[in-house]
This record gives structure tokens, C-alpha cells and sequence, in this order.
């Protein structure tokens, strides 16, 4: 039982094996770099165990229920389809189990690649000692510490729920990660903030039977996209059975413990019955309790500030994903985590993405990438804008998916697409051509000239470039 601290070193030591550090991690050692990743709870962070995955399973098996239900309450006279199913029945356990097989498969992954490429794996807690040195903790309080020395420090530790004091995480109060992995089904669940997740959860938990109240402190569900394409979504909602509460604060728990006190803008106070919990309001970076604070690193609030290559106030020490803010979305955390290694190894590269796009997988799925209409205004832009409705799309038609359009917006003089919108069943999948376009600088005319498959969504996308320069033929 040995105490006393051992001493590696490495070129790059990356802290945090979430999309960002372990992208991070394997471009590194792909370009020669001798790189040794430090992981406290599990590789592939909060993305691939605890976020974007899971949720994505669990949303795809509560449409698969909701599917089958709605065909089974279609009676004797069976849906418009011709389907006809009797008592469908869920198995939450399995369902869980499905979701975990995935997050494992993937997490395994993440674990192999490190391997192959040579990356040094460390489990355990990392401590900053200073910028260039770092202790780690593993698990078992006998081990021994390892100090490890290093020449670049980054920095990728995530980010961790936002708590309400009114409504402290415990018992029946749930974070995102419990959410994702319920031993039951509660009867009725209450959702605080009407958010990503708890827009994405709320719908799941629906789907899958329960009760659910949404409550909103703004007077709009999802508030960070703009109304015309949350419409379909709340509408969807609302169809579902959830029930909305906006402009709305809550107060805690009623004395009996069975239900959330909530306040409107007027200073009515109702209760909203709730046998379970769900807080989501916001993530905040992962910034404290591990030794930051004596880097005295340049902040912007908790998140550590960066410049266009993820570089920190101190001399390679850097900082990539949710630790540096908003947008916290992984596939930034990758890209940022991508250029860093390949900065250190020499090369020059800056972040400087024409758009990052952003998904919400609510149903019907929203996308954002590039400037919506009032953001391109604000910029100064002169741009013009035009939609397609999925009403007049053909496969939108047979995916029973005709709510919901897209959106084009072009500055005016010379045509180029400064951004693309979408609301509708599976267009997320758009978000890779509004990626692209917009990357590689494309005209309404060459979105309008390209020839798009046939019946796809995506001749939505031709469409609405039609549509801006004045001559769309299916609308
Ligand atoms: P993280 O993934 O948080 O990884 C940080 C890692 O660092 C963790 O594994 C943590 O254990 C480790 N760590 C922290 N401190 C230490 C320490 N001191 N020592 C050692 N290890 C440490 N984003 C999307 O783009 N699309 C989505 O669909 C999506 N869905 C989401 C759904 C949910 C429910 C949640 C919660 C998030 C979702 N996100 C989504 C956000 C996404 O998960 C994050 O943006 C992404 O994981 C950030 O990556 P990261 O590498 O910066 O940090
Ligand atoms: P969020 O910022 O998306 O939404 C939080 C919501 O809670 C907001 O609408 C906010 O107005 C509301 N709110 C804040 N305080 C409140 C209060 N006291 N009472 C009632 N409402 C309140 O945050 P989130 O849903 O917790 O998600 C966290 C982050 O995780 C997201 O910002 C995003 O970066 C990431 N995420 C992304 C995806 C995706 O890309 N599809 C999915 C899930 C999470």
C-alpha cells in the first residue's frame, strides 16, 4: 500500500475523455505526439454515456412505442395505414438495456481507438499542480498517486447540470442522467425548462406513457430558436398531451411532497402533480473543484476564455468544448479538439467555421445552421430569405412527415447562402448539405442546380433555393 507519488511524463496530457479530449487525443497521436489522457468516470464523456446517444436511443424506442400504441387505439377500423396491433406492451428494463448495449459498443470503441493509436489512458481524477503538471487520483484511495509533467496541457472536462435551489437534485428530483437510465416509468412527470433536453426527454417520457408538464421560466418553449420553427414543435406537443407552462417559476415542492409549486407572470400559484421530477436548465462548465482556479486563467463567467485556436490566457494551455461555453454542443467539442492536436504538432489552423450547426431532436427535429432572417438583419446582412413547405414534398408526404419547412437565407447582391432552417420529421439529416453549402460557399444558384434525388426531403433544400430566386416548380 504504497502512498507515495510516482512521476510520468508526456508531450500532450489531455484531461477529459469526452468528444473533445478524445478527439483530441487520437489526432495527436496520429501526428506523432506522445499523448496521455487522464479520465475520471468514463471515456467518451458526457456525449456518448450520459447525452447525445442515449437520449437518441431512448427517443428512437419511444416513437417505436408511440407508433405501435397509436395503431393499437385505432380499434377494430385500424389506422389510415391498414395497420392493425393489439395491446402493446413495454419492457422499460430491455429498453434500458438496448440503450446501454449502444453507449457500450460506442464507449468501447473510443477505447480501442486510444489504444491503437498509441495514446497512454489514464482512470482516475486529474488535479491541476500547475500548468504544466497535473496529479491524478484514481478510484482506489490506496493506490498511489501519479503526477504526470507534461509540455501542453488541455483542458476538455465538460460541463455538469445546473441545479435549481428551490428544487435540489435527489429522490425524486432527476438530472439528465438519471432521466436516462429509469428503473420505472413515472405516472407524471414534471419537466423544468423547456430546453433541449427537456424537450427532447419530455417528449420520450410521453411517448412512453407518462404524464408530462413542461414548465418554462420564458414565454417560449425552446426561447433559443426563433417562433416560426418551434411553431410545428409546440403544436406537435400539444397534440401529444403535453402540457405547457411558460412565463412560468417554480417554487419547489408542495409540503405533501407530490407536487411542483409553480408561478405564473400574474402570481397565480398552481401545483402540477409529479411523481418524478426532471430539472433541465442549463449546463454550466466543469470549471471548479479540480485546481483551475490556481492557473488564474482569463474567465468569461465559469467558462475559461479562448482565443481562435482554443489557446488560454497561459502559454500552451489550452482549452477546448463545453469547459470554454456556449455553443455546448459535442461536434464542436470534436472539431476544436481536432485543430488543437494539429496545432501542436505544427500545423496552422484556426477556428473559424463558417456555422457550427445545431439540432434539436424534438418531433418534428428543428436544424439550424448559418444566419436565420432576424440574425442576418442584425449582422448588417441585406439578405433575402424563402421557405418550402414540406406539404408539397412528396417523401415528406409518405413519411406521414408534411408539417414543417425549410428555409433558405442569401444575401441579396450576390446569392450566397449565409444560412439554411428546417422543422419536419428526419431533417436532421439536412444538416450535413446545409453544412456543406454554406462551408464551401455556395450560391443559391448552385443549390437551385444541383439535381437532388427523387423522392427525398432534400428536394425541400432545391426547392426553397428555387423559391428565393423566384421560380420554385412544385409550390
Ligand atoms: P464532456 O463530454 O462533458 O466530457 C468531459 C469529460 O471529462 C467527462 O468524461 C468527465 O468525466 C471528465 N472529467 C471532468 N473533470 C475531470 C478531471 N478533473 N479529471 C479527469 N476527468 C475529468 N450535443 C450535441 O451536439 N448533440 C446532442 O444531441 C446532444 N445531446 C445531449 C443530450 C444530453 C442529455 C446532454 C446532457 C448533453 C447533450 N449534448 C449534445 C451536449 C454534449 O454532450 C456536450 O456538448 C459534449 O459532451 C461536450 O464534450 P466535452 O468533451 O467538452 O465534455
Ligand atoms: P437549455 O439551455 O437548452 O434549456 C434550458 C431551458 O430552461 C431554457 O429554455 C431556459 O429558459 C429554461 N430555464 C432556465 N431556468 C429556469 C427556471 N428556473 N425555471 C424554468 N425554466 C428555466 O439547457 P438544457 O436543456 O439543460 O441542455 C443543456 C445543454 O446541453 C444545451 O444548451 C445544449 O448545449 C446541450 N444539449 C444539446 C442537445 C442537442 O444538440 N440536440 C440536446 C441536449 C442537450
Amino acid at each position: 500500500m504504497g502512498t507515495q507519488t510516482q512521476t510520468q511524463s508526456t508531450t500532450l496530457l489531455v484531461i477529459g475523455g469526452g468528444p473533445g479530449g478524445y478527439v483530441a487525443a487520437i489526432r495527436a497521436a496520429q501526428l506523432g505526439i506522445a499523448t496521455t489522457l487522464v479520465e475520471g468516470e468514463a471515456l467518451g464523456g458526457t456525449c456518448l454515456n450520459v447525452g447525445c446517444i442515449p437520449s437518441k436511443a431512448l427517443i428512437h424506442a419511444a416513437e417505436e412505442f408511440h407508433k405501435v400504441r397509436h395503431y393499437a387505439a385505432s380499434g377494430a377500423a385500424g389506422s389510415a395505414l391498414g395497420i392493425h396491433v393489439s395491446t402493446p406492451r413495454l419492457d422499460l428494463a430491455q429498453t434500458v438495456r438496448w440503450k446501454d448495449g449502444i453507449v457500450k459498443r460506442l464507449t468501447g470503441g473510443v477505447a480501442a481507438l486510444l489504444k491503437k493509436h498509441g495514446v497512454t489512458v489514464l482512470r482516475g481524477w486529474a488535479r491541476i499542480v500547475d500548468g504544466k503538471s497535473v496529479e491524478v487520483r484514481s478510484a482506489d484511495a490506496a493506490a498511489a498517486p501519479v503526477r504526470i509533467a507534461c509540455e501542453h496541457l488541455l483542458l476538455a472536462t465538460g460541463s455538469e447540470a445546473v441545479a435549481l435551489p428551490t428544487l435540489p437534485f435527489g429522490g425524486m428530483v432527476v438530472d439528465a442522467t438519471e432521466a436516462l437510465s429509469p428503473a420505472s416509468l413515472p405516472q407524471r412527470l414534471v419537466v423544468v425548462g423547456a430546453g433541449y433536453i427537456g424537450l427532447e426527454l419530455g417528449t420520450v417520457y410521453r411517448k412512453l406513457g407518462a404524464e408530462v408538464a413542461v414548465v418554462e421560466a420564458l414565454d417560449r418553449a425552446l426561447p433559443a430558436y426563433d417562433e416560426e420553427l418551434t411553431k410545428p414543435v409546440v403544436a406537435a406537443l400539444r397534440k401529444l398531451g403535453v402540457q405547457l407552462h411558460l412565463g412560468c417559476t417554480v417554487q419547489g415542492m408542495n409540503a405533501a411532497g407530490d407536487a411542483v409549486s409553480v408561478r405564473d407572470a400574474q402570481g397565480r400559484q398552481t401545483e402540477l402533480a409529479a411523481d418524478r421530477v426532471l430539472v433541465a436548465v442549463g449546463r454550466r462548465p466543469r470549471s471548479a473543484g479540480w485546481g483551475l482556479e490556481s492557473l488564474h486563467l482569463d474567465m468569461n463567467g465559469r467558462a475559461l476564455r479562448i482565443d481562435d485556436q482554443c489557446r488560454t490566457s497561459m502559454r500552451k494551455v489550452w482549452a477546448i468544448g463545453d469547459l470554454t461555453g456556449e455553443p455546448m454542443l459535442a461536434h464542436r467539442a470534436m472539431a476544436q479538439g481536432e485543430m488543437v492536436a494539429e496545432i501542436i504538432a505544427g500545423k496552422t489552423r484556426h477556428f473559424a467555421p463558417a456555422a457550427v450547426p445545431a439540432v434539436c431532436f424534438t418531433d418534428p427535429e428543428i436544424v439550424v445552421v448559418g444566419h436565420t432572417p432576424a440574425s442576418a438583419a442584425q449582422a448588417g446582412l441585406d439578405a433575402i430569405d424563402a421557405h418550402f413547405p414540406f406539404a408539397a414534398n412528396g417523401r415528406a408526404m409518405t413519411l406521414e412527415g408534411g408539417e414543417g419547412f425549410v428555409r433558405v437565407v442569401a444575401r441579396r447582391d450576390n446569392h450566397l447562402v449565409v444560412g439554411w432552417q428546417a422543422v419536419g420529421r428526419a431533417v436532421s439529416e439536412l444538416s450535413t448539405a446545409f453544412s456543406h453549402s454554406i462551408e464551401m460557399g455556395a450560391r443559391l444558384e448552385d443549390a437551385a442546380g444541383t439535381i437532388h434525388a427523387h423522392p427525398t426531403l432534400g428536394e425541400a433544400v432545391q426547392e426553397a433555393a428555387l423559391r428565393a430566386l423566384g421560380h420554385a416548380l412544385h409550390v
